[in-house]
C-alpha cells in the first residue's frame, strides 16, 4: 500500500506511523531520516541539500523532490511506503503523482490526522524541561511530583521559546497554509481519508484501519 500521512504538529504521526508501518510490512519515509542518510552517504543530492542547509536556506523542491524520488526507487518500496513529511506543496504532490506514474503505480490513500487546534496548542506548549540535566516533562500527560522542579535532580524546569503558545500558534498556523491546499488537492483525488486525531491513540489506529478496509486492531 503506498500511503502519505499528513497532520498538524502535536497530531501523534510519529507514533502512528510507526505502528501502520509494522502492520503493512512497508518502509517508513519520514523526509528527516532520508535527508540525514542523503547527507551521511554524501549522494550528489544530500551534499546539495546540506549546502542550503548549512547557510540555513530552506531546500528548493527539485533537491527535497530527487531525494524522495532516489529514496523511492529502492527495492523496499515496490510493495509500498508510508511517506511522513513529503509532501509539503501541491507542486511536490504532483511531482510525486508524475514519479509514481512512471512507475505504474499511484497513491492509495492520504491519511490525515485531525486534530482541533485548542487540543494541539494544549499538547505543544505543556512541555517543560529540566535547567540543570535536560529531562523533559509534560505538565498535563507526565507532570513532575512538585510543580516547577525537576524529579530525577531537582533542577527548575521552564518552557522552551519553541514550545510557547505564541510560537506554537504561530508553527500551526504555517502548517496550516501550506495543508489546506495538499488536503483539498488529495480531497479532489477522492484518496483523502479524514481521521479524527483527538481520540487515544489506540483508537485513532483502529480508524486509520478501517478507513483503508483493514481490520488490524
Ligand atoms: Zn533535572
Amino acid at each position: 500500500m503506498k500511503l502519505v500521512l499528513l497532520g498538524p504538529p502535536g497530531a501523534g504521526k510519529g507514533t502512528q506511523a510507526e505502528t501502520i508501518t509494522r502492520k503493512l510490512f512497508v518502509p517508513h519515509i519520514s523526509t528527516g531520516d532520508i535527508f540525514r542518510s542523503a547527507i551521511k552517504m554524501e549522494t550528489l543530492l544530500g551534499l546539495e541539500a546540506k549546502e542550503y542547509m548549512d547557510k540555513g536556506q530552506l531546500v528548493p523542491d527539485g533537491v527535497t523532490i530527487g531525494i524522495v524520488e532516489d529514496r523511492l526507487s529502492q527495492l523496499d518500496c515496490d510493495e509500498g511506503f508510508l511517506l511522513d513529511g513529503f509532501p509539503r506543496t501541491v507542486n511536490q504532490a504532483e511531482a510525486l503523482d508524475k514519479i509514481l506514474a512512471a512507475k505504474g503505480a499511484a497513491l492509495d490513500a492520504v491519511i490525515n490526522i485531525d486534530v482541533p487546534q485548542e487540543m494541539l496548542v494544549e499538547r505543544l506548549s505543556g512541555r517543560r524541561v529540566c535547567r540543570c540535566c535536560g529531562v523533559s516533562y509534560h505538565m498535563l500527560y507526565n507532570p513532575p511530583v512538585a510543580e516547577g522542579i525537576c524529579d530525577k535532580c531537582g533542577g527548575e524546569l521552564y518552557q522552551r521559546m519553541d514550545d510557547a503558545e505564541n510560537t506554537v500558534l504561530n508553527r500551526l498556523a504555517v502548517y496550516n497554509s501550506q495543508a489546506a491546499p495538499l488536503i483539498k488537492y488529495y480531497e479532489n483525488k477522492g484518496i483523502l481519508h479524514n481521521i479524527k486525531g483527538d481520540n487515544p491513540i489506540n483508537m485513532v489506529l483502529a480508524d486509520i484501519g478501517k478507513s483503508l478496509g483493514l481490520n488490524w486492531v
